[in-house]
């Protein structure tokens, strides 16, 4: 297993969607195996193939109900996840391992149901709601090029993207 690097906003691999999983294999599982060590070690609450660069339709995610359980102890990896259901809403401050120094209210649906295949492709399905519920929301959009940030208003974004630029500039 190895530590892959997290591509970071505005990389333009993030905006690209990705492709359906068809090979359930050593291959997929490998990826999954790395995904959730640079998970852990970043550390993240959920993290999608296309931000370590594989255009894949495969997430991970922080699969504790009880926080008081190890971090790390459950990671569920889904394969070709689809939203099927949802209901209500919710608003909760996100944040992005690709996308550095921002945490902002996102507003999302409070109850999903997400149809995926585990890593030997058989069908499954999860229902959730609260946190996890937007960790599901969160990491199914990565796979359609789709970050956090598109959910801020206009303003909330572009003030970001300054700050951004300011700081490379600082950098520069
Ligand atoms: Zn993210």
């Amino acid at each position: 297993m190895s530590i892959m690097p997290i591509l970071k906003y505005p990389d333009p691999l993030l905006r690209k969607i990705s492709e359906p999983v068809t090979e359930f294999d050593e291959g997929l599982a490998m990826l999954a195996a790395d995904m959730k060590e640079t998970m852990l070690a970043a550390p993240g609450a959920g993290l999608a193939a296309p931000q370590v660069g594989v255009l894949k339709r495969l997430i991970l995610i922080d699969d504790r109900d009880d926080p008081e359980e190890d971090y790390g102890s459950k990671v569920l990896a889904l394969v070709n996840p689809e939203i099927t259901h949802y209901e209500g809403a919710q608003c909760d401050k996100e944040g992005c391992l690709s996308v550095v120094d921002l945490s902002a209210d996102v507003n999302r649906h409070d109850l999903v149901v997400v149809a995926y295949h585990d890593l030997e492709g058989n069908p499954r399905t999860i229902k959730a709601r609260g946190h996890k519920s937007v960790i599901l929301q969160h990491e199914t959009d990565h796979l359609d090029g789709v970050l956090f940030l598109d959910h801020l208003t206009p303003l909330r974004r572009e003030i970001y993207v300054k700050s951004l630029r300011k700081k490379r500039h600082g950098e520069g």
